[in-house]
C-alpha cells in the first residue's frame, strides 16, 4: 500500500486533476493506493475571507460564495460528463450547505474558532469527492472515505492534537479490508472525541497523510505538489535554487519548521521512528527526481549546509532591565505568559549579561503579547527595575540549515559577512548548540536579497552574479554595454561571473529590468523607456534591492558625480568614469572613499586617468605592498598628445584642434583639455590616490594658451582667438625645433607638489617618441628610484575606456 497526498495546486483546476488521476490510475496497476487531498488550491484562504467578510456583515461574502461555488462547478463539469447528475446535486448540495452557514455567520456575526473549522473543511470535502467521482468516471475502482471519521482530535480548534490511540485504530480497522483499489481521503480534517469539526492547522493536508501512512506502516509517503522536491531556498524568491536529492528527517523538520512551506512540520513525527522515507514529488513533472527525506544523516552531498529558508511577517520582542540580572524566574514568567495566551515562539536569544532577552513571534500575535507581558511584570516596570516590553515589527527569520554544518567551521561567519557585505542589518542571531540551524532576523524588504546573497555563498557553484546600473550610454557607454552583451557567456563559463545590466539610462530615458535587459534591441527600448532622473535611478536601484549592485556613471555630468555617497550607503558600487568627483574638494573625495570601506562598496574610478590603461590599479597595488612614490612623470592628455603630434609649421593650430575635436579626441568643450585642466585633474587624482591631500587650485598650472584665448567666452570665440593667435602657436613649435625637441602637455608630481605644462622634450627621453593619442606615466619609487615603472599606451579612445570599465566592474566581481 502507498499513501499518496496531492496538495492544492494539485488539484487546482481539471487540468492538473487529470495528471493525478493519471499518476493514481499508474499506481494502483501494482498496489492499492491511499490518496490524500487538498482542498482546491487557493479555496481555503477564500472559504475564511468570505467568512470573515460575512462576519463584519459585509455583503461581498456572497460574491466570494460565487467565486468558490463557480471554481468547483467548473472542474465538475470539465471532469464528469453532465449526464452525471448525481455528482452535480451532491455538490450543489454541499455548496448549499456552506452558503447557510455563511448566511449563518453574517447574522450572528461571529465567527469563532469552531466555526471556521467548519467552515473550511468544505474545500477538502468538496475537492476530494470531485476527484473520487472523475476517478470512477474514468473508469478506475476508487471510492471516498471522509476522514473525518478516521482522524480524531482534542477540541483545539484550527489547530487540534491528534489522539493517535483512537485514530490510529480507526484507520487499521477501516483499511483492514477495503476492496477498493483507490481510497481518497479529505486532508486537513478531523473531528473532535465529541463529535465536532477540527482541523489540523493550515497545510495540514500533509499531516493527514503522515498519520494514515504511519497507521499503516506503509512502506512510503509522497506529497505531492507544485515544485520538484525541497529546493535549497524557496524557488520562488531564488531562481537558482534546486532540488536537494536527501534530507534527514531532523532536516526536513528544521527547513519546514522555519519556512520551507512544502511539507507542513508536524508531518515528519508520525513517520519517523517508523523510518517511513518520505518522497516528495511534482504533480507537473512525475519524472523529476524530488526529494527524499529518511534516517539517512550521510546524505553524499558535499555541502553541509542544506537549504536556507525565510520566515516573515515576525515580531521581535524585547524584554529588558537591570532588574532581570541574576534573579531567576524571569524566563520562566515570560514564557509561561506566552504559553497561556497560546502564542508560539519562533526564535529566542538572550545575552549573556542576562540583562536582556529577546524573542520572535508572529508578528498577529505581537499585541497580544506585548499587552499580557506587561501585565504579568506591572510591578517591576512600576518599580522601573525592568522596560516596558520593546516590539518591533516588519521583520524576517532567514535560517541557514543542515545536520553536517557542526563539523565545519566558519559557516556562521561566511553567512553574516555575506549579509553585511549587502548591507543587510542584522537584528538578532540565535544557533541552536545542536547547530542544525542557524537564524538571523533582518527586516522583511530584505528577504529576498539576504535569501539569494546567501544562497550564492553556499549553493551556487561560485557563479557571482553581479547587478550593473549604467547612467550614460554615449559614445563610451554604448561601447561598454556592447562589450558586456557580446563577453556575458564568457564571463559566466570561464570567470563564474553572471553580469547582469538591470537598468540603463542617458539624460532623457532610462530602463529596467529587474531580471536582466535582454540587451537584444536595448537602444530602441532605452528610446521609449520611463523618464531618466538621477534621484529615480537610484531609488529604483534601491527598490530592487539586488545583491552586489553596482552603479557605473559613465557621463562627464557633475550633478550624477554628487550622488555617489548615497549609492555607496547603501552598499552599491560605484564605478566611474567621470572624473569630476575624485578632482573635486579633497573632503569629497575623501569622504567618498571612507564611504567605501564603511559601507563594503567598491569605489573604482580606473578610467579617471589613462582611459583602459591600469594605472591607478598598478599604482595601488605598489602602495598596497609597502612602496612609497617619490614622484610621477606623466603625459596624460590623449588630446593634446594628438594636436602636438601633429601640429608643425606645414598646419594651422586651429586646424589640428578642429580635427581633433571632431574625431572625438577633445571633450565638447576644447577648452577643458587646451586649458590643461583635464590633465590637472588627472595628475591631482594620482597625487591623492598616492597619499597626499592636495586639492586642484594648489596644482601649478602653467598654460601655454594665450591670455585672448583662455578669455573666451564660448567655444566658437574659442576658435575665432586661435585664428589670430596662430603666430603664438608657431613660435612655440619653432622653438622646439630649435632644440631638436617634441612638444609635449607633461604632468609631474614631486615631493608633494604638483605640476602641469607644456615642454620641450629632448630625444633620449621616453616622452618623445610618443604616438598619437598615446598616454605614458612614470612612478618613481622606493622600489623603483632610478628605472621607472612605466606603462604606455592608448590614453583615450571609447573602446580602451570601456574596457577600462569592465576591468573596474569585473575586479568588483572578484
Ligand atoms: P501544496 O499546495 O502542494 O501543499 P504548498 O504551497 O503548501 O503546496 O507548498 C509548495 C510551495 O512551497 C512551493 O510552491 C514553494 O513556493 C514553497 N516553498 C517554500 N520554500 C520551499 C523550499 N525550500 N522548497 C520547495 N518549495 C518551497
Ligand atoms: N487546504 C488546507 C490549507 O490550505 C490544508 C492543505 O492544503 O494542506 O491550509
Ligand atoms: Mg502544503
Amino acid at each position: 500500500m502507498n499513501v499518496l497526498k496531492f496538495g492544492g495546486t494539485s488539484v487546482g483546476s481539471s487540468e492538473n486533476i487529470k495528471k493525478v488521476i493519471k499518476i493514481l490510475d499508474d499506481y494502483s496497476q501494482t498496489e492499492p493506493v491511499i490518496c490524500v487531498v487538498s482542498a482546491v488550491g487557493g479555496i481555503t484562504d477564500k472559504l475564511l475571507n468570505a467568512g470573515e467578510l460575512a462576519q463584519q456583515k459585509n455583503e461581498s461574502y456572497l460574491s466570494e460564495f460565487k467565486t468558490i461555488k463557480a471554481i468547483h462547478l467548473t472542474i465538475l463539469s470539465e471532469l464528469i460528463s453532465n449526464k452525471n447528475d448525481s455528482a452535480k446535486e451532491y455538490v450543489e448540495s454541499t455548496l448549499a450547505s456552506l452558503k447557510s452557514l455563511l448566511d449563518g455567520i453574517y447574522l450572528i456575526n461571529e465567527l469563532s474558532p469552531k466555526t471556521k473549522d467548519k467552515l473550511v473543511s468544505f474545500g477538502e470535502l468538496l475537492s476530494s469527492y470531485i476527484i473520487a467521482e472523475s476517478l470512477k468516471h474514468q473508469g478506475l475502482d476508487a471510492l471516498r472515505k471522509n476522514c473525518q471519521d478516521l482522524v480524531v482530535t482534542n477540541a483545539n480548534f484550527t489547530k487540534a492534537e491528534v489522539n493517535y490511540g483512537i485514530t490510529n485504530a480507526n484507520i487499521q480497522d477501516y483499511f483492514k479490508d477495503v476492496s477498493q483499489r483507490i481510497t481518497i481521503l479529505p486532508g486537513f480534517v478531523s473531528k473532535s472525541e465529541s463529535g465536532e469539526i477540527t482541523t489540523l492547522g493550515r497545510g495540514g493536508s500533509d499531516f493527514t497523510a503522515a498519520i494514515v501512512a504511519a497507521a499503516l506502516k506503509v512502506n512510503r509517503l509522497e506529497i505531492w505538489t507544485d515544485v520538484s522536491g525541497m529546493y535549497t531556498a524557496n524557488p520562488k524568491l531564488v531562481k537558482q535554487a534546486y532540488p536537494i536529492e536527501k534530507l534527514s528527517y531532523q532536516e526536513a523538520m528544521e527547513l519546514s519548521h522555519f519556512g520551507a512551506k512544502v511539507l507542513y512540520p508536524p508531518s515528519v513525527q508520525p513517520v519517523l521512528n517508523l523510518e517511513i522515507p518520505i518522497h516528495i514529488k511534482n504533480t507537473s513533472d512525475p519524472e523529476a527526481r524530488g526529494t527524499i527525506i529518511t534516517n539517512d544523516k550521510s546524505n553524499g552531498f558535499h555541502n553541509a549546509a542544506k537549504g536556507i529558508t525565510n520566515i516573515n511577517n515576525i515580531a521581535l520582542l524585547t524584554l529588558q532591565g537591570h532588574g532581570m540580572v541574576g534573579i531567576p524566574g524571569f524566563s520562566k514568567r515570560l514564557f509561561e505568559t506566552l504559553a497561556i495566551e497560546k502564542i508560539n515562539v519562533i526564535f529566542i536569544t538572550q545575552a549573556s549579561s542576562e540583562h536582556s532577552i529577546c524573542f520572535g513571534i508572529d508578528e498577529g500575535d505581537a499585541y497580544l503579547a506585548a499587552l499580557s507581558i506587561n501585565q504579568t511584570f506591572e510591578n517591576e516596570i512600576a518599580l522601573k527595575k525592568i522596560d516596558p516590553i520593546i516590539v518591533e515589527k516588519d521583520l524576517s527569520i532567514v535560517a541557514l540549515v543542515g545536520d553536517n554544518m557542526k563539523n565545519h567551521q566558519g559557516i556562521s561567519g561566511r553567512m553574516f559577512s555575506a549579509l553585511g557585505r549587502n548591507n543587510i542589518n542584522i537584528r538578532a542571531i540565535a544557533q541552536g548548540a545542536s547547530e542544525k540551524n542557524i537564524s538571523t532576523v533582518i527586516a522583511q524588504k530584505d528577504v529576498k536579497k539576504a535569501l539569494n546573497t546567501i544562497h550564492e555563498g553556499f549553493f551556487e557553484d561560485q557563479t557571482k552574479q553581479l547587478n550593473v546600473y549604467i547612467t550614460g550610454v554615449g559614445n563610451v557607454g554604448e561601447r561598454l554595454v556592447e562589450q558586456i552583451k557580446q563577453q556575458r557567456k564568457y564571463l559566466k563559463e570561464q570567470l563564474k561571473i553572471n553580469l547582469r545590466i538591470i537598468g540603463l539610462s542617458n539624460s532623457r530615458n532610462m530602463i529596467f529590468d529587474e531580471s536582466g535587459l535582454s540587451l537584444k534591441d536595448w537602444k530602441e527600448q532605452l528610446a521609449i523607456g520611463e523618464m531618466a532622473s538621477i534621484e529615480g535611478f537610484l531609488e529604483r536601484n534601491k527598490s530592487f534591492n539586488l545583491r552586489n549592485s553596482i552603479f557605473v556613471d559613465v557621463t562627464a555630468n557633475e550633478e550624477v558625480s554628487t550622488i555617489y555617497a548615497d549609492y555607496l550607503k547603501e552598499s552599491i558600487a560605484v564605478v566611474a568614469c567621470n572624473k569630476i568627483a575624485c578632482s573635486s574638494a579633497f573632503e569629497n573625495y575623501s569622504t567618498l572613499k571612507k564611504l567605501s570601506v564603511k559601507y563594503s562598496a567598491p569605489f573604482l574610478f580606473e578610467t579617471n586617468v589613462g582611459a583602459g590603461l591600469p594605472v591607478i590599479d598598478t599604482l595601488n597595488h605598489l602602495i598596497a605592498s609597502g612602496d612609497k612614490i617619490t614622484s610621477i612623470q606623466a603625459v596624460l592628455s590623449g588630446s593634446l598628445n594628438f594636436v602636438f603630434n601633429n601640429f608643425d609649421d606645414g598646419t594651422k593650430f586651429h586646424d589640428v584642434v578642429k580635427q581633433a575635436q571632431k574625431e572625438g579626441y577633445t571633450e565638447p568643450d576644447p577648452r577643458i583639455d587646451l586649458s590643461g585642466v583635464d590633465v590637472a585633474r588627472k595628475i591631482l587624482i594620482l597625487a591623492r590616490e598616492s597619499g597626499t591631500q592636495l586639492n586642484l587650485e594648489d596644482i601649478e598650472n602653467t598654460s601655454f594658451l594665450t591670455k585672448d584665448n583662455l578669455n573666451s567666452n564660448s567655444v566658437d570665440d574659442f576658435y575665432e582667438t586661435l585664428i589670430a593667435d596662430e603666430a603664438h602657436f608657431q613660435n612655440l613649435f619653432a622653438s622646439a625645433k630649435n632644440n631638436a625637441c617634441q612638444l609635449k602637455y607633461v604632468a609631474e608630481f614631486n615631493n608633494g607638489q604638483a605640476k602641469v605644462g607644456l615642454k620641450e622634450i629632448p630625444k633620449e627621453h621616453p616622452f618623445y617618441n610618443l604616438q598619437g593619442k598615446d598616454n605614458i606615466v612614470m612612478f618613481y619609487t622606493q622600489r623603483y628610484p632610478e628605472q621607472p615603472m612605466i606603462i604606455k599606451g592608448a590614453g583615450a579612445g571609447a573602446d580602451v575606456t570601456a574596457s577600462g570599465l569592465f576591468a573596474d566592474i569585473i575586479r568588483i566581481g572578484n
